[in-house]
């Protein structure tokens, strides 16, 4: 079945396309992990069409990637393909509506808009990754979530049928998407802006890359945020302190603290960093620990903000049916 996949792989996509054994770190940005047993960058939602249906045929697991800013990927690496997707366009459908490839990275569509003249994405100026993982995570930022933008998200499901959702059934909530239920996988996003003053959109978006370097350990590898912030309504957050997953690390003693090449920024209690020579076992086991720390001296229980890929199969075939 392997040989098969392969060969599809290669008449679709041609041998240079087709990586066997391909390692994931370098598209990362922890820059660690494993390889993909197959790994194919797509260019335009034609390409990702092609790949899933290729999967789907050879009932080979796939999973999709974009800026690789939000994941965890296991030193086994992944079975299966990965499709990796990168680049697209952006495109003004009318006054109030634009419409930008999933492969697109957040920043080129802030760069877009500003170009353009329009207001909506500017504060997200220094996000990392795509608009594809943006939506599946519903990326947030000082308050705000992406889905305040978003007015449809058209998708393809893992056996190749693409549709249009509109917004209001995304099932957007913080840190989440229907995506996470069905597998979809987002080809192309529609986003509200409206017209505004270049000059202005310049400075939100200045303001917004300056508040990352000065609060996120940006010279270093990482994932953004390893937990997501605890929900006020259902976690027992000590009344002295703000819902933050970062708060509750950094109140536990855990800033700097280390497994092997992994430690705890000491800039943002919340990002595990590492200057290039850490295993994915030791962030996780890191993790573990963080986590365990938290529980039993507050007695709140952190949930994974970064998607673990290759972990276990149980779990990736869970959130990438
Ligand atoms: C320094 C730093 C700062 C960060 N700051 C923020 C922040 O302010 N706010 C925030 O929310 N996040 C932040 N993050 C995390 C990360 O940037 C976001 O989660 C981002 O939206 C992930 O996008 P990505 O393209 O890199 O997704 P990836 O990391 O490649 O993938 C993440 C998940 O999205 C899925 N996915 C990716 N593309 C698609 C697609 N086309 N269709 C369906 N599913 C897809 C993947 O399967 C995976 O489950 C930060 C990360 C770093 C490293």
């Amino acid at each position: 079945m392997s040989g098969d996949v392969d060969s599809a792989l290669r008449a679709a996509f041609g041998d240079a396309r087709v990586s066997r054994n391909a390692p994931l770190a370098p598209y990362t940005t922890f820059r660690l992990g494993g390889p993909a047993d197959w790994l194919v960058t797509t260019r335009t939602a034609a390409e990702i069409r092609d790949a899933i249906l290729i999967a789907h045929a050879h009932a080979v697991p796939f999973c999709v990637i974009g800026g690789g800013s939000n994941l965890l990927v296991a030193d086994e690496g992944v079975r299966g393909l990965v499709l990796r997707v990168h680049g697209g366009d952006v495109r003004r459908l009318d006054d109030s509506t634009l419409r930008a490839d999933a492969g697109v990275t957040i920043n080129g569509l802030v760069r877009w808009t500003v170009s353009h003249a329009l207001v909506g994405v500017e504060a997200w100026a220094g996000t990392p990754g795509t608009v594809g993982g943006a939506v599946y995570g519903n990326a947030h930022f000082q308050g705000r979530l992406i889905s305040d933008l978003v007015v449809d998200v058209l998708v393809i499901s893992r056996d190749g049928v693409t549709a249009s959702i509109p917004s209001d059934q995304m099932e957007f909530g913080y840190d989440y998407s229907r995506l996470h239920r069905t597998g979809e996988v987002v080809l192309s996003a529609a986003f509200r802006v409206t017209r505004g003053d270049p000059d202005v959109l310049r400075e939100t978006a200045r303001a917004s890359l300056a508040f990352r370097k000065r609060t996120q350990p940006l010279e270093k590898a990482s994932a953004g945020c390893i937990f997501q912030n605890p929900d006020p309504a259902r976690d027992p957050i000590p009344p002295d302190m703000p819902a933050s997953a970062g708060a509750l690390v950094d109140r536990a003693g855990l800033k700097g603290r280390g497994e092997g090449a992994a430690h705890v920024s000491t800039r943002h209690a919340n990002f595990i960093v590492h200057d290039g020579s850490a295993t994915a076992a030791q962030v996780s086991t890191l993790i573990d620990r963080c986590r365990r720390e938290v529980r039993e001296q507050f007695g709140v229980e952190l949930r994974d903000e970064i998607v673990r890929l290759g972990f276990d199969e149980g779990s990736h075939v869970h959130s990438h049916r």
